[in-house]
């Protein structure tokens, strides 16, 4: 019999009758299960549940909250090949950067470890004559995630491990297409021992979505997924009266000046642009090179890889690279590769007619490299999300510089050179959020903060790290004075000056 993913509402896993969706396993090309995709009432459960749970966890002490979040740290860490084995078998990525996404995940839960620290707010004494002042930052209530499917189990834990420790109960909407790993991580909080209705995952679609984002019980919503739906998901939720943060798409391109080691730097992109068969809003997409000196080499060196490169199954570690996630996004990326063509970019290795041996009908692309690509293509301006590199040929730093802020998206960056006055002035002015030197995937540790600029992020606070705390709490300032103190009020008309 076909599994049916269910949702976890208030402790329990419940299903709802009506409509499911098929779960693929992308390196073979067979749907592995199916999921049920939750009606407005059961999402509506869900809030319910965890407006409920939010009384009592808000009065919760921050370090009985912390507690829980070390005991969820150890689960993770003893469950770590089970959650990895999920994540592979719907994602298709490699187990080993599976588990590199999992323990991005727990850094996080590691950071929300420190909540009765992060909390403590501000205090004044004698802001006025016998009168003390201080800020605390209050949870908001029941907040709401929604996620996509390219990091199944870290980057929902960028929401709900900092989001719980602050006090607020939870409703996780994943990815359709990888629910497993959510579902079995749930259950490990309940095993660390948080209250039933604080962490609540509902399954589904655009409908799910649209009730979270219009009933009046959530307070707050954290998304991250594609540009489009993230500009949708910040203007309803506002609409809507909700604090929204909305992380989006990218387009990441990495500068390499002719001073640059050349092989580190090619070392990198191969990883940054194929690593995870290029579905990371954090990939590398476009190399941008200085002088057609180094354009020669780079393209050179990555032709050599590529050619060696392997593709196969995630549960085989020797592979570079898994499948595609989906049929259709596969399809997806052969068009653009058939668009970069048709605009005149030179297609250098093209990886479409790769044949894995036994798993012939699995959504497998091998990776490819474009030159001579120019701003006015297709495959320059859209996020392809799959292994396609384009190299994008300048003369000086400068004109790659104004290539990376002109272009819509502002994820990542990053500067290969040997140069620190070359490297100060990009990191100084660069329009992205995050920014590398000789660093391809500069993805800031737990205890800073994620998050692009221009498209790529709607909202002002990013995910977790300080913003995190502040996304989630709201601040009270509270101002105080005892009469008894010996300072009695007098009648007062104007600002006391
Ligand atoms: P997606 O936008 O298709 O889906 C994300 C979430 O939104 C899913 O939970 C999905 O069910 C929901 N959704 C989809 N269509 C919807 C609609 N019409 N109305 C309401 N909800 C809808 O993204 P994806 O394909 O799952 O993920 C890939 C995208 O995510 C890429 O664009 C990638 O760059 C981006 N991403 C960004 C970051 C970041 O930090 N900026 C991180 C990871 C992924």
């Amino acid at each position: 019999m076909t599994k049916i993913h269910g949702h976890y509402i208030n402790g329990a896993f419940v299903q709802d009758e009506g409509r499911t969706q098929a779960v693929y396993n992308p390196a073979l090309g067979e749907v592995s299960s199916q999921l049920a995709l939750a009606s407005k009432e059961t999402v509506e459960e869900a809030i319910a549940a965890a407006k409920a749970a939010f009384p009592a966890w808000r009065n919760t002490p921050p370090l009985k909250r912390a507690q829980v979040m070390f005991r969820f740290k150890m689960l993770l860490e003893e469950h770590a090949d089970e959650i990895c084995a999920l994540i592979t078998a719907e994602h298709g990525k490699v187990l080993d950067d599976a588990r590199g996404e999992l323990q991005r995940g727990i850094e996080v839960v590691e950071y929300a470890c420190g909540i009765p620290e992060l909390l403590k707010g501000e205090h004044s004494k004698n802001a006025g004559p016998a009168i003390d002042s201080w800020s605390e930052f209050q949870p908001l209530g029941v907040v709401a995630g929604i996620t996509p499917f390219n990091f199944p189990a870290m980057v929902p834990m960028w929401m709900y491990p900092m989001a719980i420790a602050c006090g607020n109960t939870f409703v996780l909407k994943p990815s359709e297409r990888c629910p497993s790993a959510p579902l079995f991580i749930a259950k490990l909080l309940e095993q660390a021992g948080l209250p039933k209705g604080v962490f609540n995952v509902v399954n589904g679609d655009k409908l799910a979505v649209d009730t979270l984002l219009t009933d009046k019980r959530v307070q707050a919503v954290s998304f991250v997924g594609s540009t489009p739906i993230a500009e949708y998901i910040y203007a309803t939720g506002t609409a809507n009266g909700k604090r929204v943060q909305a992380l989006g798409g990218a387009k990441n391109h990495a500068i390499i000046m002719p001073d640059a080691d050349i092989d580190n730097a090619v070392n990198a992109l191969m990883g940054a642009a194929y690593g995870s068969c290029g579905e990371r809003c954090m990939a590398i997409s476009v190399a941008v090179c200085v002088g057609d000196e180094v354009a020669d080499a780079v393209v050179g060196k990555l032709k050599t890889h590529l050619s060696t490169m392997r593709v196969g199954p995630g549960t085989d570690v020797s592979n570079a690279m898994g499948p595609i996630i989906t049929a259709q996004q596969l399809e997806k990326v052969r068009g653009y590769v058939a668009s970069g063509v048709e605009q005149g970019a030179t297609l250098v290795v093209d990886g479409r007619d790769i044949k894995v041996p036994g798993h012939e009908t699995g959504f497998f692309i091998g990776g490819c490299l474009f030159d001579n690509v120019t701003t006015d293509m297709t495959i320059y301006q859209e996020e392809i999300f799959g292994p396609v590199l384009c190299v994008v040929r300048v003369k000086s730093m400068q004109e790659a510089m104004n290539l990376i802020d002109e272009h819509e998206y502002g994820n990542g960056t990053c500067l290969f050179t040997r140069d620190g006055e070359a490297a100060r002035y990009f990191t100084d002015n660069i329009n992205v959020g995050m920014v590398g030197v000789n660093v391809p995937l500069p993805v800031p540790v737990a205890y800073h903060s994620f998050g692009g600029w221009k498209r790529s992020l709607f909202g002002d606070l990013s995910a977790y790290g300080p913003d995190s705390i502040r996304f989630y709490t709201r601040r009270k300032t509270v101002t105080q004075r005892w009469p008894s103190s010996g300072v009695r009020e007098g009648m007062q008309f104007s600002f006391p000056s």
